[in-house]
């Protein structure tokens, strides 16, 4: 047996997910093909978002293992078996063989939401078989002709498209985080590796990457290369030099590792950390000075290396103070650092925030329980309270909660209080009997009890404001009806905002980044209404909405309008995606003052409307 060691749970979530799609094709004459496809697709998003790696699973405890991962029955675990095993699917190569569809890019397009069964129909009356032949009938408006299909959906599909087109080739940052920063760990572990850290637009904590470039600084680039080159994720070596090394990982995406002396760490790193606009404007007020910078420093008309270890020494010899990645822009920063002026912003801290003001539950569309999201908020994020903002009653779909359950709800959080009360200070002392040290449980914690209420059509709320006015906070978003013209959609914003029971607006323009253009709003306004209604504004973390975007985070602080910085989870691991809105945040400028749930829990409430 060929059993293949370097396979992820993503390659496994991927092919049962074309699975599913290609059930959905082709079998939907049998009854029951909408289920089939459906439990291939949970299997997928659960093995997807498992922690534990599948095939260690398989080698430990077998076709048992496999039995015991949620969503999986005999069926999908004995497929899993099968492609450990031998690397293939029989049944996925047999429905493959079965079409001339492009299987790969249409599987694709299902995350935009357009349909195996959509794609279906145009292939059977068509006959299209792949992305371009689909752009080509949309633009010379085939589509149209057949039926169930307008001219409005034609360009619906088309924005799509070219969306997901534009999207291609750029990986959204939440979704390579954690791969980026454990191969740099492992760069960094390298005996003789003194720093190793991931430049580019991944450390400026842009929305999305194009590829990796990885910094390292030791005196034996080829035993950093020679590794760089056998990781499990390396697919292909694309080019290897005397101290840089070209791969693609498994992922699709490109890596680039560099290997510099000390003397040019900090000179490479600010070179390749970007952006191409701030290097050019470093550049020029180099050569005013007489000086040249590149990768391996800064150098006088003798070639004498004056700076480089470090990128303050570089930023310090151009006399800037020095500048943090994530607004390396040439947007205004550079002026702000030249020495003596102090005007770049504080940037809020990545340990700034104390709470999480969007959070949902198992009571609505959630994954866990009130207290489980409260205990890992807790324990394993180190906050201090989070608001429980189930959705509410109109949005059907994830079971929104009625004014009465909003109440019990409320209540049970204040059980849940009392309960985390008592329960620290039982563990307090306990802790105290057991060792007799002075070890505590630190601080307090605080759910708060809050609601997504939604934003109706014309503005109103689906709650009534004398069941929202008992909660502690309330949150009001847009998830429906996004095709509004801009007038009436800014209208529906503004309204939200004016209502005096709405503390925030989640989400401001309820785009989904590669999948959704924001709906259309005339952001400009929306800051202004909320500035004369007091009502703060969001910046939702989710790695594909963080919305905010910087800009509008930058037009948002430069009128007064204060913010927060939300996860939006609904699973207790998505408090990590605090991160890439604290970056979203800094990257529009924002200071810790601009940021409400920065604030104790007290404060905080005080702040709000
Ligand atoms: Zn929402």
């Amino acid at each position: 047996m060929g059993i293949k060691n370097d396979i992820k749970n993503s390659d496994i979530a991927k092919i049962l997910h074309k699975i599913g799609f290609l059930v959905e094709i082709y079998e939907s004459d049998h009854s029951n093909a909408t289920f089939k496809a459906r439990s291939y697709k949970r299997a997928s998003d659960v093995i997807a978002s498992l922690s534990s790696n599948i095939y260690e699973i398989y080698m430990k405890d077998g076709l048992d293992g496999l039995l015991q991962i949620p969503s999986v029955g005999k069926a999908i675990a004995s497929k899993i078996e099968e492609f450990i095993t031998t690397g293939k699917i029989h049944y996925f190569e047999k429905l493959k063989s079965k079409t001339s569809v492009n299987i790969d890019e249409f599987y694709n397009l299902e995350g935009i939401g357009i349909s195996p069964k959509t794609i279906k129909v145009l292939h059977n009356n068509l006959g299209i078989k792949d992305l371009s032949e689909l752009q080509n009938a949309l633009l010379e408006g085939r589509l149209r002709n057949i039926p169930g299909f307008t001219r409005r959906k034609e360009e619906t599909i088309l924005k799509k498209i070219q969306l997901f087109k534009k999207g291609i080739g750029r990986y959204l940052l939440g979704d390579v985080y954690p791969l980026v920063k454990q191969i740099e760990s492992r760069l960094s572990n390298i005996d003789g590796v003194t720093k190793a850290i991931a430049a580019g637009s991944f450390r400026r904590m842009k929305e999305t990457i194009g590829d990796i470039d990885y910094i390292v600084s030791s005196d034996n680039p080829e035993k950093v290369m020679d590794y760089f080159v056998t990781m499990p994720e390396v697919e292909e070596i694309l080019g290897k030099g005397q101290s840089k090394t070209f791969v693609r990982l498994n992922n699709g995406m490109d890596a680039d590792l560099l290997v510099v002396p000390e003397e040019s760490f900090g000179s490479a790193l600010q070179y390749f950390t970007g952006s191409k606009e701030h290097g050019v404007a470093m550049r020029k007020i180099a050569l005013a000075k007489h000086l040249h910078l590149n990768e391996w420093g800064v150098f006088d008309n003798y070639q004498n290396r004056i700076a480089g270890s470090t990128e303050e020494q570089v930023y310090q010899v151009l006399d800037l103070d020095w500048i943090p990645p994530e607004i390396r822009e040439n947007a205004g920063e550079i002026e702000l650092a030249i020495k003596g002026i102090n005007g770049l912003p504080k940037l809020i801290q990545y340990d700034n925030l104390k709470g999480d003001l969007q959070v949902h539950s198992n009571s609505t569309d959630g994954t866990v329980s009130i207290e489980e999201m409260a205990l890992t908020a807790k324990d394993k994020f180190g906050l201090e309270y989070i608001a429980l903002t189930d959705h509410t009653k109109s949005l059907k779909l994830t079971k929104g909660l009625d004014e009465k359950q909003l109440l019990d709800q409320a209540n049970r959080i204040e059980e849940i209080n009392d309960k985390i009360r008592y329960g620290q200070e039982y563990t307090q002392q306990h802790i105290r009997n057991e060792q007799g040290s002075e070890a505590s449980i630190q601080g307090n914690f605080r759910v708060l009890s809050a609601a997504e209420a939604n934003i109706m059509k014309d503005g109103s709320l689906d709650i009534s404001n004398n069941i929202l006015d008992k909660l502690d906070l309330v949150g009001a978003a847009i998830h429906s009806s996004f095709t509004q013209p801009i007038e009436v959609q800014t209208e529906r914003l503004v309204k939200a905002a004016q209502n005096p029971s709405v503390d925030i607006i989640f989400h401001p323009t309820g785009r989904l980044i590669n999948k959704r253009e924001g709906y259309c709003v005339n952001i400009g306004k929306l800051v202004e209404a909320a500035k004369d209604t007091d009502t703060v504004l969001e910046i939702d973390s989710y790695y594909d909405r963080l919305d905010l975007k910087d800009e509008y985070v930058r037009m948002a602080i430069q009128n007064n309008v204060r913010l927060v910085i939300d996860s939006d989870a609904h699973h207790p691991v998505h408090f990590a995606f605090l991160k890439f809105g604290i970056a979203q945040a800094r990257r529009g400028w924002a200071e810790k003052s601009d940021v409400l749930n920065t604030l104790p829990v007290d404060t905080l409430l005080e702040s709000l409307k």
